[in-house]
């Protein structure tokens, strides 16, 4: 039985339509209008996290950032790699970290090359005398009207980052980890339900979930768990770098259930509690925050 304090989630955030924007990838915070709530104001910890080190890709924005802040406020170090072009994303990301009284790291780099993803690992291994949570959620995507017009050099990028991206940080890491050690990666509901314009990083997302799957059955014998996200329509800094007009803006989100699109926030539990001890039982999985649209 409900106490009457229940929020209405169609309701919970910003429910009006963005306003027309366009900006190139990687989308930046600053231009993102309007600026996606990452929690800074409503995001409460509880210790549920607390002396893990965790290394997020993609932090310093978007998802990334939510999930930075909530694992600080879980009491967890955190450092976070990101693109050279994002920096003052990076630097506001690690003061929000920081001001919790943990460790704040930027990584800057492209994980496209195979030797910066390996190198950024080994940093934060080094810098936070190991890690237990990997969140491997950096991505990108581009809008196409129809399939003829797939660049193989879009493409590329899509496979490499969405990919490589995700593999090669894995593989370093994986022979570090530590009995309760949690890999999170990120995927989409494109995994389960492509768009024609987005069809090359329907295909990421797709490969990421067997990726998750299958590195979870050599995972667990270990005692390190291995999931995924899928998260549906998300306000950060990627949807007005993703070439879509005003109209498809506006309307973005609203065909879910809720009716709205999410909030980088209502993604950070999710995270929070696949890196947990709560999740102990969890591995192989993948947890839609999708507004309700199913897998
Ligand atoms: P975002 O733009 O805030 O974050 C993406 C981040 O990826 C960037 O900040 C950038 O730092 C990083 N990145 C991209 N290319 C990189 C590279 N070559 N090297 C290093 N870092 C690189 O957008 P977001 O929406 O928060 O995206 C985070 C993840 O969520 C992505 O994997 C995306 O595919 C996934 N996702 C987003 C949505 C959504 O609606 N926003 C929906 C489903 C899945």
């Amino acid at each position: 039985m409900s106490d009457g304090n229940a929020t209405d989630p169609r309701h919970a955030h910003r429910e009006e339509p963005a306003p027309p924007q366009q900006q190139d990838q990687p989308g930046k915070t600053g231009r993102t209008e309007p600026t996606p709530d990452h929690g800074e104001d409503r995001y409460v910890g509880h210790g549920r996290l607390a002396g893990r080190r965790a290394l997020i890709t993609g932090g310093d924005s978007g998802i990334g950032r939510a999930v930075a802040i909530a694992y600080a406020r879980e009491g967890a170090d955190v450092a976070i790699v990101h693109l050279p072009e994002e920096q003052k994303d990076a630097d506001d990301t690690v003061r929000l970290i920081t001001a919790e009284d943990r460790r704040g790291i930027s990584i800057p780099g492209d994980l496209r090359d195979e030797a910066f993803a390996e190198d950024a690992v080994r940093r934060a291994l080094d810098e936070l005398g190991g890690l237990d949570i990997l969140v491997l959620n950096a991505g990108y995507q581009h809008d196409i009207d129809e399939f003829p017009q797939l660049r193989t050099e879009d493409m590329r990028r899509v496979f490499e980052t969405n990919l490589l991206g995700t593999v090669i940080p894995a593989r370093t890491a994986f022979p570090e980890l530590e009995p309760g050690a949690s890999i999170i990666v990120t995927a989409s509901i494109q995994a389960f339900q492509p768009s024609p314009g987005l069809i090359d990083y329907a295909m990421t997302k797709a490969a990421q979930v067997a990726f998750v799957k299958a590195l979870a059955e050599e995972a667990g014998p270990r005692g390190i768990r291995v999931n995924a996200v899928a998260p549906g329509p998300v306000w950060t800094p990627l949807i007005p770098a993703t070439g879509w007009d005003a109209e498809k803006l506006a309307h973005f989100g609203t065909d879910t259930p809720i009716g709205r699109p999410g909030q980088p926030v209502e993604l950070a539990g999710a995270y929070v509690y696949l890196a947990s001890d709560e999740a102990s039982y969890v591995s192989g999985a993948v947890l839609p925050v999708t507004g309700g649209k199913p897998l």
